[in-house]
Formats: C-alpha cells, structure tokens, sequence
C-alpha cells in the first residue's frame, strides 16, 4: 500500500491553497503530470522511461518515437475546456458534500453552454469506478428498489414508466451501522438480473441477506451463502433489512436534492455510481483528498467521447460500465513528500 497523500502537500487542504496553486493551465499540467507519471515518465507505448520534450508541451519517446502528451489517452484528451476550469469543476465536484448539478457548475463557473457543463460533470462521474475495485463482501444486505417515479415501487409492477428498477447492496457491519454500498440499475427482478448484479458487486462467499422474493434462492445459489429474512408487509421488511432502506431513501433524496430528479434513466446508472461514490467516502473528513483521488482517477481513465456521454444504454443491458482499460497504474507516492512534489516531476529528458 502506498502511503496516503498529504493535506496541504499532495492536495489542497482549501479553497484558497486550491486557487494558489492551480492559477494557469501549466500549473495544472504540472499535476496532472506528476498524478499519471508519478515516478517519471513512461511511454504509453513501449515503456520506456525517456523521453523529449517538444515544443508545443508533448514529450516523444527516445526510444521508439511516440508522441504523446499527459492528457492524451485521459479524460482530458482533446478537451476545449482550459484546465484551470477542469480543475476547478473538479474541485466543485469533489469538494461540495452533494456534489453540483450541471446548472450550478455553469453558473459558478461562468461556462456558455449547459452541455458543456452537463458534459463535464459526466466525464467526471465516468471515472469512479475503479477497474478492478473490491466487491462488497462480509453480511451484505441486496434489495430492489424503483428510482424515478412519483408513487412507491412495487415490485409486481415491472419497471414501467419513468420508473428504473435499481439492484441495491450494503454491507452490514459486525458491530453496528453499514460500510459500504452498490447500486445500479436492474433489467427486471429476475434470478438471472439479480445473480448478474450480485457477481458485479459482491465477492462470493458472502452472506447475502434479503427478503423472501422468489428470485434470490436461484440468484445466490451456490456462489453465496443465502440468508431469507421474510417479514409481513413493507414496513416490516424495511426494518429486516435497514441497510438497503437507508441508502436507497438517502439515493432518491440526492437525486431530487443535488439534481432537483433532472435524471434520465438513460443516465442513472451513472448518478448512481456519484452516489456510491460519495456514501462510500462518507466518513473521509478531507474534501481536498477526494479532489485528489477524482484526478487520480481522472489521469487513468481512457477518454471519454460525447457521443458516448449522450448514447443512451438500456437500463439492465450487461455489461453496464465495461471496466476501464487497466492502463498505466495508479498514482504512487513512495517519493519523500517534498512541498507540491510534483513541482519536481518532470519526465526525464535525454540528452
Ligand atoms: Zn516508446
């Protein structure tokens, strides 16, 4: 495990340090650089370590000749947007506990179009989910919900409408309280929708706790260890499984909250991983240190086009969210932490 990254020295601890240290574009250049080549530079193609750097900013490796620059092949390749207004919707993003909606980050920011803004935030949200991240293990409660309609779901109902039926798993801690949460849209509550939720977010082996719904036995079978609550009415089964209800009430306030519902189905899968994201780093007391981790995410994230952004993926159509490419690795701060180390990371140059 790499050591954690410092308040004040690997991220800003504030809105003033931020606008300190991220006043220009090459400013946040420099940090991006230092986030995606944190031990110097290696070439996207062949890996070697030196590299050229050109005059327009780009670095081309001594080895093979590849042209490549820090934001290429990221999230912020080809982008029009000036980095300092990247970082600074970042900061809104990250540092705001409810996140922003796409109306009051081009109002903050003074951006011309909402879709700018819109899309902004969108390849924000793209970069959550980790590849690879671990899968909620231990007792884990899983229910279904419906998201985005005005009556309360029933589950006899299907998912018609505006409402999206969404699978949602919380981790039920030994002592007391939760720990972490999935949620994702489900393509109805079948075995095959559920075990298909269940293996994207839950290792096997874990004890998956739920409500007497026909689905489950087959859903879990032989990969969990299925354990059936069955309680008389909804009140009763709200209080069986207390994890799910919270985070599902706590979800659909965000939305109506933060979003004021301005969600298309088409698009919850990814409000949902905002959610998750935030609700999994609810106890983390550094807002700066999210920032941190959003660009880390950020600077390993292949780029993210807008026809993709407005494609609109049915609800329940696996694979949901292909998982990123594993490309490059993740930011590590085994360097003795010099104040804004990144100052001194530049690639190495030959020659
Ligand atoms: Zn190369």
């Amino acid at each position: 495990m790499s050591p954690s990254p410092l308040a004040g020295a690997h991220f800003p601890r504030s809105l003033g340090e931020f606008q300190a240290w991220f006043s220009t574009d090459a400013d946040c250049l420099d940090y991006l650089l230092w986030l995606r080549w944190p031990a110097g530079f290696v070439c996207p193609r062949c890996a070697h370590a030196r590299a050229w750097e050109l005059a327009d900013g780009r670095y081309e490796c001594s080895e093979c000749g590849q042209r490549t620059s820090v934001t290429a092949g990221t999230i912020f390749d080809r982008t029009r947007t000036p980095l300092t207004v990247w970082f600074m919707a970042c900061w809104l993003f990250a540092s705001q506990k409810d996140g922003i909606s796409a109306l009051s980050l081009k109002r903050s920011l003074e951006i011309g179009s909402y879709q700018t803004a819109w899309a902004m935030l969108h390849r924000l949200r793209s970069v959550l989910v980790r590849p690879g991240r671990e899968r909620l293990h231990g007792a884990v409660e899983v229910d279904e919900t419906f998201i985005g309609g005005e009556e309360p779901g029933l589950r006899g109902g299907r998912a018609k409408g505006k409402k999206v039926l969404v699978g949602v798993a919380v981790e039920r801690l030994e002592t007391r309280g939760f720990g972490r949460c999935r949620m994702a849209p489900l393509a109805d509550a079948s075995a095959d929708s559920l075990r298909g939720f269940l293996t994207d977010h839950v290792q096997e082996g874990a004890r998956v706790i739920t409500d007497g719904w026909r689905s489950y036995p087959r859903a879990t079978a032989e990969l969990y260890v299925h354990e059936r609550l069955v309680g008389s009415g909804s009140a009763e089964s709200a209080k069986l499984l207390p994890g799910v209800h919270t985070v599902a009430s706590l979800a659909k306030r965000w939305l109506l909250g933060t979003h004021q519902g301005a969600v298309d189905d088409a698009h919850l899968a990814s409000y949902l991983n905002e959610f998750v994201f935030r609700f999994n780093r609810r106890g983390s007391r550094s807002r700066g240190l999210v920032f941190y981790r959003v660009l880390e995410l950020a600077v390993a994230h292949d780029p993210v086009r807008y026809r993709d952004l407005i494609a609109s993926p049915r609800p329940g159509t696996r694979p949901q969210h292909p998982p990123p490419a594993t490309r490059g690795r993740p930011a590590s701060l085994e360097r003795p932490p010099a104040n804004r180390p990144w100052r001194t990371a530049a690639p190495h140059h030959s020659g």
